[in-house]
C-alpha cells in the first residue's frame, strides 16, 4: 500500500481524488472508479504499487507504436484497474479486476524492473496493458528512476488523465500511444462511461510537449465509423499535429460486453483512405497476419519500412531520412 497522489481530505471524512476527470469522492472503506484507489483511516491509498500483473517483452509495434525506434523489443508492464469500463475492452481480467489479493499480481521493485530491462538488453520500457495512469505513483517514480539511466519510456493510455497530474508526468515520458475511442461525447458516455473532452485535452498537452504521440481508433461498426464524425476526427488530428500525426485504424472483435460483429475489413479499408487524404502515416491494425503495414515516404513514395505480421525490416531510411529523396522522417529512428 502506497499513499496515493492528487487528492483532498474532505470535512465529511471522505476523499477526493483528482488523479482523473471522474473526481470520485470515496467514503472509508470504499474505492474509486478503477477500483485500485482506496481510502484507509481517513488517506488515499495505491493498491497497486509495485504490484504487476504482467511483465513481457513485446514487439513495439505491438504498442501500436510505429515511428518510434521500430523493429526494436520493448518490456512492457502492467497492473489492474481502469478509469473507463468499455464494454469491449480487450483486458477486462486486469481492468476490471476486483481481486487485489489475486495470484497474478507479483512484487516488483524498481530496480528489478531495471535488472529485468539489463538482462534482456531493452532500451526501452512500456506502461501497459491495464490503465497505467491509475497505477500513477509507481509509474511516475520508476520513469523517473529509468530517465536517469537513459531507458526510454512509453505509455499506452486511454487518456483520461487530469491536467496537473499530466504535466507532472510528461517530462519522464517520451512516447505515448494514446486510443481516441470515438469522436464524440455521447460514444464516450455510452460505452466507455467516461468523456471525450479530457482525451482531447490530454492529446493537445502531449502534442505541446513535443513528446511522441501515436493514436489508435478501433473503429466499431455502427458506432464510431460515421463518416462525417470520422472526417472531423481526422480534421481535428490534422490541425492540432499536421499531416505527419502517426494513425492506427484498428479493426473491432467482439469481446467482454459487446457483442455486435466485427468491423469488416471493407469498412477499415474505406476509413484508410479517408484518412490518408490528410495525413502521411495511417496503419491498419487487427487484420490478421497477411495484413502489410509497410511506412512509405510522402515525398517520393519510396518504401521505407517494411512490416509483416510485426517482423519490421528498415527498408529505405538512413537514420531518420529517405534515403531516396533526403526527406526527415516523422519519429525517432535509431542511427546506425
Ligand atoms: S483515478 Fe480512480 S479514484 Fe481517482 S478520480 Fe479517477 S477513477 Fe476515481
Amino acid at each position: 500500500m502506497h499513499e496515493a497522489s492528487y487528492y483532498e481530505k474532505l470535512d465529511n471524512g471522505k476523499v477526493r481524488c483528482y488523479l482523473c476527470p471522474h473526481e470520485c469522492i470515496i467514503s472509508e472503506g470504499k474505492s474509486g472508479v478503477c477500483r485500485i484507489r482506496k481510502v484507509s483511516q481517513g488517506r488515499l491509498l495505491n493498491d497497486t504499487y509495485q504490484r504487476l500483473s504482467a511483465v513481457s517483452a513485446d514487439p513495439v509495434e505491438k504498442k501500436p507504436l510505429y515511428h518510434f525506434f521500430p523493429g526494436e523489443p520493448i518490456l512492457s508492464i502492467g497492473s489492474i484497474g481502469c478509469n473507463m469500463s468499455c464494454q469491449h475492452c480487450q483486458n477486462e481480467e486486469i481492468s476490471q479486476c476486483l481481486d487485489i489479493t489475486a495470484d497474478r499480481l507479483r512484487t516488483y521493485t524498481i530496480e528489478e524492473i531495471q535488472d529485468q530491462l539489463n538482462e534482456g538488453g531493452y532500451q526501452m520500457l512500456a506502461f501497459t496493458y491495464n490503465e497505467p495512469l491509475v497505477n500513477y505513483e509507481f509509474y511516475y517514480d520508476t520513469a523517473v528512476y529509468l530517465e536517469q539511466h537513459g531507458i526510454e519510456r512509453v505509455v499506452v493510455s486511454n487518456g483520461y488523465v487530469s491536467r496537473e497530474p499530466l504535466q507532472d508526468l510528461l517530462p519522464f515520458v517520451d512516447a505515448f500511444n494514446i486510443d481516441l475511442k470515438g469522436f464524440s461525447d455521447d460514444f464516450y458516455r455510452k460505452v466507455t462511461r467516461s468523456t471525450l473532452q479530457p482525451v482531447l485535452n490530454t492529446i493537445e498537452a502531449i502534442i505541446e510537449s513535443g513528446r511522441h504521440l501515436e493514436i489508435t481508433y478501433l473503429v466499431i461498426p455502427g458506432l464510431n465509423d460515421n463518416e462525417i464524425e470520422f472526417r472531423e476526427m481526422i480534421r481535428y488530428l490534422k490541425t492540432l499535429a499536421g499531416a505527419d500525426q502517426v494513425l492506427h485504424l484498428s479493426r473491432y472483435f467482439p469481446h467482454y460486453k459487446m457483442n455486435r460483429p466485427p468491423t469488416s475489413v471493407d469498412t477499415i479499408n474505406r476509413l484508410l483512405e479517408i484518412a490518408k487524404e490528410e495525413l502521411n502515416y495511417v496503419y491498419p491494425g487487427n487484420m490478421g497476419a497477411g495484413t502489410d503495414a509497410n511506412t512509405f515516404c510522402p515525398k517520393c513514395g519510396s518504401l521505407l519500412i517494411e512490416r509483416h505480421a510485426y517482423n519490421t525490416r528498415i527498408a529505405g531510411m538512413d537514420g531518420n531520412r529517405c534515403s531516396e529523396c533526403n526527406t526527415t522522417i516523422h519519429g525517432k529512428f535509431r542511427t546506425t
